[in-house]
């Protein structure tokens, strides 16, 4: 499957003629001889979790409402999710995070990318955020396809931190991490993220 060839790239944006082939991973022009990729681009996401303050089997979260407790999961502790304010997937839950921009490390995209979702608090709180795992996407966005590796770190809120929803995030839920809804988390690689971190608990 060739990315560019399906959202329907028709013209080299080098010199403009109609020429091309699709290759593999890129496409090519006959006239100019110009090649480009379309390489996969990187997402960075953070599963924050606190110490709960309720008892374990309070219910308090409006997204547990009709969902099943995650079996065996012997946690007391709340995770960290974000309502996501525009498409794709709009109004679904989603990981604090976003794309790694041009000249970015991975730590320098995670750093702004939460402090422009929730505020510049939140991150001088977190213990050293650690590797979790990395996971392929697709993400669909203004009738374009953009293959994604996200990678995805686990960090702890230490002490309290005013959180303030902003950019493309609505709102925000501290989770009971047994109770979480995964039918309303927005992309299956934060799904897979959320199961490995539950998995590390036991
Ligand atoms: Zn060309």
């Amino acid at each position: 499957m060739n990315l560019l060839k399906e959202n329907g790239f028709q013209f080299c944006p080098k010199c403009g003629s109609e020429r091309l082939f699709f290759q593999i991973k890129n496409l090519y022009c006959k006239s100019c001889g110009f090649v480009y990729y379309q390489n996969t681009a990187v997402g960075v996401g953070v599963i924050i979790s606190r110490h709960a303050k309720i008892p374990k089997d309070s219910k308090i979260s409006e997204i547990s409402k009709d969902s099943e407790p995650a079996k065996s999961v012997k946690s007391t502790q709340e995770l960290l999710l974000v309502v996501r304010a525009r498409e794709p997937a709009l109004g679904y839950y989603d990981l604090p995070g976003g794309f790694v921009d041009p000249g970015e490390n991975l730590e320098q995209a995670l750093l702004r990318e939460v402090t422009e979702e929730l505020g510049r608090e939140i991150y001088a709180k977190l213990s050293r955020p650690k590797y979790l795992l990395s996971a392929d996407n697709h993400y669909r966005y203004k009738d374009n396809t953009y293959a994604v590796c996200d990678v995805f770190f686990r960090a702890e809120l230490e002490g309290e931190a005013e959180l303030i929803p902003a950019d493309d995030v609505e709102s925000f839920v501290w989770c009971p991490a047994d109770e979480i809804d995964f039918e309303r988390i927005a992309f299956p690689s934060a799904k897979t993220a959320l199961q490995l971190w539950l998995q590390k608990q036991h």
